[in-house]
């Protein structure tokens, strides 16, 4: 099946993602997803960077990543977004870090689940009180998943992405 693979457009129009202070485990990981400009010597665009991701196998797989310490309002886990993806590659892993590459679904506007903002993912979120769940660290509730976001996606639907995830320690900035 070809995929649509495009020229990614340059910054400002993909900017930079920060949900480190917003996702699960940042402390001790970090996970990397870079958007691979097919157009320029297969230059990585820095894109999401967070906490530990999860990849899931359904139907199609995605990447997800949890927000911290946050729930719906059934109290299931909250998501920080989820990226449908096919083509997904192991690369290769080193010092407990894993990279892979993928692709970002071409025909999935609706799994596409990306915000704009950390701050956007706590817009209207309140702390839960008198919890019957019992849980023991306090939490907020907020919607279960991100809205769609239709411009992102016309921009990325296709585009070939790489995801490093592993332990904070390892990584090394630009
Ligand atoms: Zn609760």
């Amino acid at each position: 099946m070809p995929l649509a693979l495009k020229k990614v457009p340059e910054k400002p129009i993909l900017e930079r993602l920060d949900l480190c202070k917003v996702t699960r485990d940042s402390a001790t990981h970090v996970t990397h997803i870079c958007v691979v400009d097919l157009s320029y010597n297969h230059r990585n665009i820095p894109w999401i960077v967070c906490g530990s991701i999860n990849i899931r196998d359904e139907n199609t797989f995605d990447i997800c990543a949890y927000l911290l310490d946050a729930v719906d309002q059934e109290h299931d886990s909250a998501k920080a977004f989820c990226i449908p993806i096919l083509g997904l590659k192991f690369k290769y892993a080193t010092s407990g870090s894993f990279c892979f590459e993928a692709y970002i679904h071409p025909r999935d506007p609706e799994g596409f689940r990306v915000p704009t903002s950390a701050d956007e993912l706590l817009k209207g979120a309140k702390p839960c009180k008198n919890c019957s769940y019992n849980y023991e660290d306090p939490h907020i509730i907020t919607e279960y998943i991100p809205k769609p976001n239709p411009m992102l996606y016309e921009l990325l639907r296709g585009c070939k992405i790489d995801i490093t995830t592993g332990p904070r320690s390892n990584y090394v900035t630009e």
